[in-house]
């Protein structure tokens, strides 16, 4: 049976000295105390996710970034609906690979992939539905990610029915036909894979086929993860009070069944009662720092929401970043710069670094819906290995942690293991050169 040894490793229960962690088939069969041949020096840290992900969007990342690159979210949005019209599933399968091993050099070892883009680009279905689909699932397969792909629902253009407009027919798909795609892709499940349902938003996804799918994914799979985007832009939740005559958040908590198997992303305008509602609900909000600044989205309020009980997570999302210490700092510094104080999540474990990822594997897994997130028999061996960076060797491995998010330790994820295997060794994925030249090719076919 294979085993690994490091100096430290960061259970749920706290740091362990000399770790010695057996696994079989990807999963983890033991946690003991002594050393393997497989030796690494440094802490082993639970591998974590990124809860939200739209594959494609990586194939124009950093090309927004001037005076005519949108100034807002709507116009960069723009943007985002070119680049969806030039991918198509032999394009969209390197570039997830790429994306998939970018994201494990950063540290995340699963990926939750919102699929919206799911059209031909004329707006018809693929001759083979999932088409698309399927590509993000080879693509996972070829970085070896762990992946949850949620099918996309989308069928309105904005609250009201208004109708779908240009790049948008692409994202069209009915809850019916998300649930069939759902259906036959069970058969393909395994510990790495998972399916469940991801209707868009509010503005995308009319009530009465919000509730046909939540009941549709219910009776499939009960326990199967389902994920909306709500409250990201003011301009949304305006709407929303004008056709429902109530927020997004405050509509969901109140007309859906939202439990622990749902995920609200973003929610970065809410009301004390929806963040205390949301807290209460087991619900994850996935967040996502480092999209969100990009967007100029606004800023989660998370300590009344992380005193509540409320549960979290990170996701990449437009995948502007892909790397999770980057993540959980800017998720702590934008707290900082509105309270204008320090070490605002801290919390129980009193350093910053370990309450963040631990909430983060732990959020994260449970978005993902799949057994990952931690350092436990029965989990995926999917794990992050860092070593102290020169400032903090010699003091205990919270400060190693805390100074890899915090003090810019140039790429702390030293090596990763995701379901019993080393995919990225000394900072670079074992598949690097052959990853990147195919997902260099694929963009030169987009022409994005
Ligand atoms: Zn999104």
């Amino acid at each position: 049976m294979p085993s690994l040894s490091a100096d430290w490793a960061l259970l749920e229960t706290g740091w362990v000295a000399r770790p010695l962690i057996s696994h079989e088939r990807g999963t983890i069969t033991g946690i003991g105390a002594g050393r393997a041949a497989d030796h690494v020096a440094g802490a082993l840290l639970p591998g974590i996710p990124s809860l939200h992900s739209h594959a494609f969007q990586r194939s124009f990342a950093g090309r927004t970034e001037f005076a005519g690159g949108g100034g807002d979210f709507w116009s960069w949005r723009e943007a985002m609906y070119r680049a969806a019209e030039a991918v198509e599933p032999d394009t969209l399968a390197p570039v997830a690979a790429y994306l998939g091993m970018r994201l494990l050099e950063g540290g995340f070892t699963s990926l939750v992939e919102f699929h919206y883009l799911q059209n031909q680009r004329d707006g018809t279905p693929y001759a083979h539905r999932p088409a698309m689909a399927e590509a993000v699932v080879e693509g996972a397969e070829q970085a070896g990610i762990g992946l949850t792909l949620l099918f996309g629902i989308y069928q309105t253009g904005d609250f009201g029915g208004a109708p779908l407009q240009g790049g948008q027919v692409r994202f069209r798909t009915s809850p019916d036909a998300a649930l069939a795609m759902l259906q036959h892709a069970r058969a393909g499940e395994g510990e790495a894979l998972r399916f469940g349902l991801a209707p868009h938003s509010l503005r995308a996804v009319p009530a009465a086929s919000l509730t046909e799918a939540a009941n549709g994914l219910a009776a499939i799979d009960a326990s199967a993860p389902i994920h909306l985007h709500a409250a990201e832009q003011r301009a949304e939740v305006t709407a929303c009070l004008a056709a429902y005559g109530t927020s997004p958040v405050a509509w969901l908590l109140d007309r859906a069944p939202v439990g622990p198997s749902w995920c609200l992303i973003h929610c970065t305008h809410m009301t004390d009662a929806e963040r205390g509602a949301l807290a209460r609900s087991n619900a994850v909000a996935g967040l996502c720092p480092t999209t969100e600044g990009n967007l100029g989205d606004g800023i989660f309020t998370m300590p009344a929401f992380v005193g509540a009980g409320g549960r979290f997570g990170v996701g990449t999302d437009s995948h502007v970043g892909l790397d999770a210490f980057a993540e959980l700092r800017l998720l702590e510094y934008s707290q900082r710069l509105h309270a204008r104080k320090r070490n605002v999540l801290a919390g129980q474990t009193g350093h910053t670094g370990r309450t963040l990822w631990q909430a983060a594997a732990s959020g994260g897994a449970q978005a993902a819906a799949r057994p990952v997130g931690a350092l436990r028999v029965g989990c995926r061996a999917d794990l992050v290995v860092i070593e102290p960076a020169p400032e903090v060797a010699g003091m205990k491995p919270d400060f190693w942690l805390d100074a890899a998010i915090f003090a810019a330790s140039p790429a702390p994820a030293r090596h990763v293991m995701a379901g019993g295997q080393w995919l990225v060794r000394d900072g670079r994925h074992v598949r690097r050169r052959a990853i990147t030249a195919a997902y260099e090719r694929a963009l030169a076919r987009m022409k994005v």
